[in-house]
């Protein structure tokens, strides 16, 4: 059996060189996602440096571009719930919004950034088990009253 070279065990590689600077530092001075890979090759403040560049040299796009991919997001995740509220059919989407079916949306919002809310709802498939869309008037009264009007059957 041929044995290629042995992989580097980065887990025990205390310096590394960056290859910007070309300074020779400390492993935690190295963004390192991914344990079972390499560490970035430029060291964090060349990083830093870096995004700051593209940032200043970029800003409108930056904004821009993350402005339209956030709409285009929310209209993909409206169409895949329905595009109207479950409750009452409103369907003007400037009404709408994702709803926590069991309320429990405090604690999923702190363990994800609202702003990646709905790029979560994507990536898992838009479960439909814990969400659902509402407009705003039957999710306030919904996490007021626990029930919304709409839904409250007229007794007689
Ligand atoms: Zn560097
Ligand atoms: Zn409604
Ligand atoms: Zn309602």
């Amino acid at each position: 059996m041929r044995k290629g070279p042995k992989p580097t065990d980065w887990t025990k590689v205390k310096f590394r060189l960056c290859t910007k600077c070309g300074k020779r530092l400390g492993i935690k001075q190295f963004y390192w996602f991914d344990k079972t890979k390499p560490p970035c090759s430029w060291c964090i403040s060349c990083e830093k440096k870096r995004v700051l560049k593209w940032r200043a040299k970029n800003k409108d796009k930056a904004t821009q571009y993350r402005h339209t991919s956030y709409q285009r997001v929310c209209k993909e995740v409206f169409e895949a719930y329905g595009n109207k509220c479950q409750c009452c059919g409103e369907s003007r989407p400037e009404f709408l919004v994702i709803d926590h079916k069991y309320n429990d949306g405090a604690k999923h919002r702190r363990q994800l950034k609202a702003r990646n809310f709905y790029h979560w709802l994507r990536q898992n498939n838009y479960p439909k088990d814990r969400f659902q869309i509402l407009c705003w008037n039957c999710n306030m009264a919904k996490s007021i009253y626990g029930k919304c009007p709409h839904k409250r059957k007229k007794k007689c």
